[in-house]
C-alpha cells in the first residue's frame, strides 16, 4: 500500500477519503509580507489564521478529509502558516511544488540558468521539494503545479512543462496543469508531457470544467488524463455556469468517465492578491467558498441522477489514484 506525505506526516493513499483536488490554503507574497505586513495581512495575521482555521474546519465538518493544495512557487507558499493552521484542524493537506507563471521566469532562473538542458534547474527545484521537502518545513511536496494560459505554449512555458514532466517521471508525483480551456490546450499539453514519458493518468488538466465542450473533455479522458472540474463556485464571465457544469458532469458520469474526474473550487482561503471579499468584477464571492461542492453541487448532482458510486469515484478514488505511484 503506498503512502504519501501530508503536512502532518505520512498517510496511506487508501485512507485519504473525500478529497478536494485543487484548493489554496494561502497565497502570501514573501517580500510584501516581510516589508509591508500591515498591507499583506490587513494588519492582523492572527485574524487570518483564525479565518483559515474556520474555513478548513467547515470543510472537515462536511466530511472532506483531504485537500490537495495546488499552491506553487510564485503563488507565495507559506509553510509556517500552513503548518500552524493544520495543527488545529484534523484534515490532510497535500502540498505542491512547481511554478505558477504563464511565461515569465524568475530572474535567477532566466539569467543564471538560462538554458533548458537535461538537468534543468527547474527540475532540480521540483525534485528538492518532492524528495527533501519544501524549504526547512520537513514537508515534502507530493504534486507538481504548472500553468499555461492565454499566452499559450511559449518557450519558457514549454521548458517548465518539460521540467515538471521529468520530475513526475522520476518521482511518480502527479501534475496539475492550469489551462485556458477556451483555447483547447489539452492536446498540445498532453503531447509535451507524453514526450517526457509522463503517465497521463497522473495528469490533471485543470480548469477543464470552465468549458462545456464535451468532445474536448472526452478527448482528454480518452487519452487517460484526468479532467479537473475544479472551479465550482468561481464563475467568471464567459465560462460555464454552475448548472452547465452540473449537466456536463451528469453526462460524463453517464458515459462512464467518473473515474477520470476530480472536483474542487480553486478557492483561496487567504490571499494577499485581493482585498478580502473581492475576487474580481462580476464574480460572486457567495458561491466561491470551499464548502460549495458539499453544500450545493453534490446535491445538484444527485438530483440530476448521478449515482452515489460515481460521486465516490470523483471525490475519493480518482483523486487517490493520482498518488498511486508516488515514491515517498
Ligand atoms: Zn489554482
Amino acid at each position: 500500500m503506498s503512502t504519501i506525505e501530508t503536512v502532518r506526516g505520512p498517510v496511506n493513499v487508501t485512507d485519504l477519503g473525500p478529497t478536494l483536488a485543487h484548493e489554496h490554503v494561502i497565497l502570501s507574497t514573501a517580500e510584501f509580507a516581510k516589508f509591508y505586513p500591515e498591507l499583506s495581512w490587513n494588519g492582523d495575521r492572527q485574524g487570518v489564521v483564525e479565518s483559515v482555521v474556520e474555513q478548513l474546519q467547515a470543510v472537515r465538518d462536511r466530511g472532506i478529509t483531504t485537500i490537495l493544495d495546488c499552491t506553487a512557487y510564485f503563488h507565495g507558499r507559506d509553510m509556517d502558516f500552513v503548518q500552524e493552521v493544520n495543527e488545529r484542524v484534523d484534515i490532510n493537506l497535500i502540498m505542491s511544488t512547481g511554478i505558477y507563471t504563464y511565461d515569465f521566469l524568475p530572474y535567477p532562473i532566466a539569467y543564471r540558468f538560462p538554458t533548458s538542458v537535461e538537468d534543468d534547474v527547474l527540475t532540480k527545484m521540483f525534485l528538492r521539494d518532492l524528495t527533501v521537502g519544501i524549504g526547512d518545513s520537513g514537508v515534502k511536496a507530493q504534486s507538481i503545479k504548472v500553468a499555461t494560459d492565454t499566452a499559450g505554449f511559449t518557450d519558457n512555458n514549454k521548458r517548465i512543462l518539460r521540467a515538471a514532466g521529468r520530475a513526475s517521471v522520476e518521482t511518480g508525483a502527479p501534475i496539475t496543469a492550469h489551462t485556458h480551456p477556451a483555447d483547447h490546450q489539452a492536446p498540445e499539453l498532453l503531447d509535451i508531457l507524453t514526450k517526457q514519458g509522463v503517465d497521463l493518468s497522473k495528469v490533471v488538466v485543470a480548469h477543464s470544467g470552465d468549458t462545456t465542450d464535451l468532445d474536448y473533455l472526452r478527448a482528454i479522458m480518452d487519452r487517460g488524463a484526468i479532467m479537473g472540474n475544479d472551479r465550482f463556485g468561481l464563475y467568471m464571465p464567459g465560462v460555464a455556469t454552475e448548472d452547465e457544469r452540473v449537466d456536463v458532469l451528469a453526462t460524463l458520469c453517464a458515459d462512464g468517465y467518473a473515474d477520470r474526474i476530480v472536483l474542487a473550487h480553486d478557492s483561496l482561503l487567504y490571499s494577499d492578491w485581493t482585498e478580502p471579499g473581492f475576487v474580481g468584477q462580476d464574480i460572486s464571492v457567495d458561491t466561491w467558498v470551499p464548502t460549495h461542492i458539499s453544500d450545493v453541487v453534490l446535491p445538484k448532482l444527485r438530483d440530476r441522477g448521478v449515482a452515489e458510486s460515481d460521486i465516490e469515484k470523483m471525490m475519493v478514488s480518482a483523486p487517490a489514484s493520482l498518488f498511486s505511484s508516488i515514491a515517498s
